[in-house]
């Protein structure tokens, strides 16, 4: 008999918020050793209580709008009990009666056409602390405790491991472009629910779900894994299926039974009375809405519309900082091509000098945008323009007063070029007389040395148009 496989995915993913969710400790990307980020609050002393953070409101709805979820106007907390070192509170701070948005949908193109993933829902949570293990000690670091997390359930609508990293994909993409979190490894974790059954049948199988994986690596070898497994029991009744958590181990490459699946009454919810619910107005939402930055694809199609190519565009939506730089200096005037070359060619080889990525960037769009325009008027030349941006890039100088103090805009004075000229034809007497005899390619010599002599600030036109005039008299 043929088999179908059908999957539920359910996603967390870690905001980037410069704060944890009910705290004021800094956000995912800030701690530099163990439990640097951690208050009284995210470590669950008796007494604290949690107060909101507006921005992981903002980014939930923010998902939610690419999701094309409808977003609640009315959002409450729960807790989950449950009790584990990691968990000081002994419960997590989560949404199980109203999340904050729901029925969404996202499109996949994959090699069986488009496909309709629905979105059950996405809701907000507080993330747990990490166990570290060394030697016989355990160590608990609660810099990840209440680290803010959004958690987006799929229906149980994909057919294909292909289909499932086409969506992970998909969804990084998203929330990179749109700054609501970096996905970067661990920062984007999914249980992944399996059921098989016959092709053709409605009904669902038994499903199992493959907790906590990072890597979409793993989870396509789980998938297979796990598709098989489920094939076996059924086929050759190798063993009993059951509902159930499973843990995937890399090293072998199978899946293990980890606990009975948990039903709700296990977590013993309740309404978390120390949030108040949360209203989202039709003001507030329509701020969030303006603020909603361009869908991916659109975004992509504007850029291809400026002439951008397509290596440009993706290392552009893979990099909502670049872009938005980009986006900025557009907005102030430069032509998106040019501006695209400077970031995506100039800026990434200073990067790549000092050992850092196009991520590392940082220059702030009126800085990048002086440096362009200084070029573009022909104040400075192309040259001068980038050791202006390598000083920027490196040492952090305002790109204006750096290109005063090292004379390097092209206004140097016909006086001052001619002098030079007048030193370099006494240097290079040889030179002359090939030019003379008919070897043109002398020329570029004598206007290579100029160039030198003049640290190659001075406008390239006015030297080939004095050069010319010098070599006709000579
Ligand atoms: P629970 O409340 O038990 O966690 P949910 O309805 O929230 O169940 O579903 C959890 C995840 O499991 C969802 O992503 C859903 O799509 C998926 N799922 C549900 N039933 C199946 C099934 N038979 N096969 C595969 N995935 C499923
Ligand atoms: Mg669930
Ligand atoms: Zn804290």
């Amino acid at each position: 008999m043929k088999y179908e496989m059908v999957i539920g995915l359910e996603t967390h993913v870690e905001l980037s918020t410069d704060s944890k969710i009910f705290c004021s400790c800094g956000g995912h990307s800030s701690p530099k050793e163990p439990n640097d980020c951690v208050c009284p609050a995210c470590s669950g002393m008796p007494g604290m209580l949690p107060i909101m953070n507006k921005k992981v409101v903002e980014l939930a709805v923010t998902a939610g709008l690419m999701l094309n979820c409808e977003i609640s106007r009315y959002t409450t907390f729960d807790k989950k009990n449950y009790y584990y070192p990691d968990l000081p509170c002994a419960y997590q701070i989560t949404q199980l009666n109203h999340p904050i948005c729901t029925n969404g949908c996202v499109t996949l193109k994959t090699s069986a056409g488009e496909r309709d993933i629905h979105i059950k829902q996405i809701h907000m949570e507080e993330d747990a602390g990490k166990l570290v293990h060394m030697g016989k000690a355990s160590y608990v670091d609660f810099n990840r405790t209440s680290v803010p997390l959004i958690e987006i359930v799929t229906q149980p609508d994909f057919r294909s491991a292909e289909e499932v990293l086409a969506y992970l994909n998909k969804l990084k993409t998203m929330f990179r472009s749109s700054g609501i979190s970096e996905c970067e490894e661990g920062a984007m974790r999914c249980d992944v629910n399996i059921s098989v059954r016959p092709e053709g049948s409605t009904e669902f199988g038994v499903r199992t779900e493959i907790k906590n994986m990072a890597s979409f690596e793993a989870i396509e070898k789980a998938i297979r894994y796990e598709v098989q497994r489920h094939i076996d029991a059924i086929e050759f009744e190798t063993e009993e299926l059951v509902q159930e958590t499973r843990r995937f181990d890399d090293a072998s490459g199978k899946t293990f039974a980890m606990r009975n699946k948990e039903t709700e009454a296990d977590y013993r919810y309740f309404p978390d009375a120390n949030l108040m619910p949360i209203i989202i107005d039709d003001e507030w939402l329509e701020q969030i809405k303006a603020a909603k930055p361009v869908a991916i694809d659109e975004k992509a199609d504007m850029y291809r519309e400026a002439g951008i190519s397509e290596k440009e565009i993706d290392m552009l939506i893979h990099n909502h900082n670049v872009s938005t730089i980009l986006d900025e200096v557009v907005a102030m005037g430069c032509d998106a091509k040019n501006a695209a070359g400077w970031l995506l060619t100039d800026c990434v080889g200073i990067l790549r000098k000092n050992g850092k990525l196009l991520g590392d960037l940082e220059i702030t769009a009126k800085d990048l945008a002086a440096i362009i325009k200084m070029v573009d008027s022909g104040d400075v030349n192309r040259m001068s323009g980038r050791k202006i941006l390598t000083a920027v890039l490196e040492e952090g100088v305002d790109p204006v007063a750096y290109c005063k103090e090292n004379a390097l805009d092209t206004k140097v004075d016909t006086a001052t070029i001619e002098s030079v000229m007048d030193r370099v034809f006494a240097e290079n007497t040889k030179a002359i007389e090939d030019y003379k005899n008919g070897k043109v390619k002398a020329k570029q010599a004598l206007f290579g040395a100029c160039m030198r002599e003049l640290k190659n600030t001075a406008d390239t036109d006015v030297i080939r148009e004095l050069l010319d005039e010098k070599l006709s008299k000579c």
